[in-house]
């Protein structure tokens, strides 16, 4: 499946996700949402690309596919990706890697992330929310130091595993889990504590780092929160908008995860650049998420709104004048 939320301000650059669903209605809910928080994450990140996504709904009966079947399976999505000739571009996202793209490569042009250009987004993402959550923590405890700072991270793929180092590196102590057992060689490695994931999320710690899939701040989870902030890389974190005023009102930071998560995107947009991939130019445009975030946390501030709504207020602005 691919979903195309906006090409206003460009093509819809969006990973292609990898996953079990229970049912194909789940998975089309999955893209739509997805591709609409793509839509947000260029605009408020100023890039000049729209919000795409793609997703390859694994049946719970065949959860691992043979590689010659995953072969045959990425080609397919290629194929659909050239359908559409260019308004869609593919990248990594969860269950997909770079080897992946480089199947789906043989298919159609329109991949992004490949080795050849601005490589794995991964790392990039994780950049982003490590610069992301230290402006969060700035807001709320008035230094971005993470020395001795309390963070679950839920979650240790590609992104949350990075993400996990930076922080351990940061001086900062440790909660993490993650359904995978096997990440709990990395958890031993970083001296963090290993727990499950909902005690992950409602830990007694300074920021809970949701770095997993979605959903996860819902009516079950918001009311049991003991942290003071939250920043992290996964997609789609508030089950219903309406959590985010929830959060407002128990007093807990959020940034936005479509705007701490915008590393990945803001990498692989220096790839499409004129004068191509360059590491350097990357590493100063995804740290850049950092003022983004203040821009957002002050515009908030100042008109009483949430870090959401003014986030989605900048994103709307830029998407009108790119529809003019
Ligand atoms: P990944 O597949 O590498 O890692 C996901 C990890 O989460 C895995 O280790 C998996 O075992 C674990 N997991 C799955 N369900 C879980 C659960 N219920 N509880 C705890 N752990 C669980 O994926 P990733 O690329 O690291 O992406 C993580 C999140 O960040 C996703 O929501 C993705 O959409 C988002 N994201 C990723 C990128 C990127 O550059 N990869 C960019 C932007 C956003």
């Amino acid at each position: 499946m691919v979903a195309v939320h906006s090409t206003a301000r460009g093509p819809g650059l969006g990973g292609c996700r990898m996953w079990t669903y229970d049912d194909s209605r789940s998975a089309v809910r999955d893209v739509l949402r997805l591709s609409r928080a793509m839509t947000f994450k260029a605009a408020v990140a100023g890039l000049p690309l729209g919000g795409g996504k793609g997703v390859i709904m694994l049946r719970p009966d065949e959860a691992v596919l043979t590689p010659e079947r995953r072969q045959a399976v990425l080609e397919d999505f290629g194929e659909t990706v050239d359908a559409l000739g260019g308004s869609y571009l593919t990248a990594e996202d969860v269950g997909t890697s770079e080897r992946d793209m480089e199947v789906i490569a043989r298919r159609t042009k329109h991949v992004t992330g490949l080795a050849t250009g601005s490589g794995d987004p991964s790392p990039w993402t994780a950049l982003g929310c490590e610069v992301g959550l230290r402006v969060t923590c700035e807001r709320v405890f008035g230094t971005d130091d993470l020395n001795g700072r309390s963070v679950a991270v839920i979650g240790l793929g590609s992104v949350g595993g990075r993400l996990a180092e930076m922080l351990a590196e940061g001086g900062a102590r440790l909660v993490v889990a993650d359904v995978d057992q096997s990440k709990r060689e990395l958890a031993d490695r970083l001296g963090a504590e290993w727990t499950d994931p909902l005690s992950a999320m409602t830990a007694e710690v300074d920021v809970v780092a949701p770095c997993a899939l979605g959903g996860v701040l819902n009516d079950e989870t918001v009311p049991a929160l003991r942290c003071r902030a939250i920043a992290g890389a996964a997609n789609n974190q508030l089950a219903d908008d309406a959590h985010d005023a929830e959060l407002a009102s128990r007093g807990i930071l959020w940034a936005p995860d479509f705007v701490c998560n915008a590393g990945g995107i803001i990498n692989i947009c220096v790839e499409l650049e004129p004068d191509g991939y360059a590491p350097e130019r990357a590493d100063a445009r995804v740290r850049a998420v950092g003022d983004t975030l203040r821009q957002i946390f002050d515009t908030a501030a100042q008109s009483r709104a949430t870090p959401l709504q003014a986030a989605y207020e900048i994103g709307r602005e830029r998407l009108d004048v790119a529809a003019v």
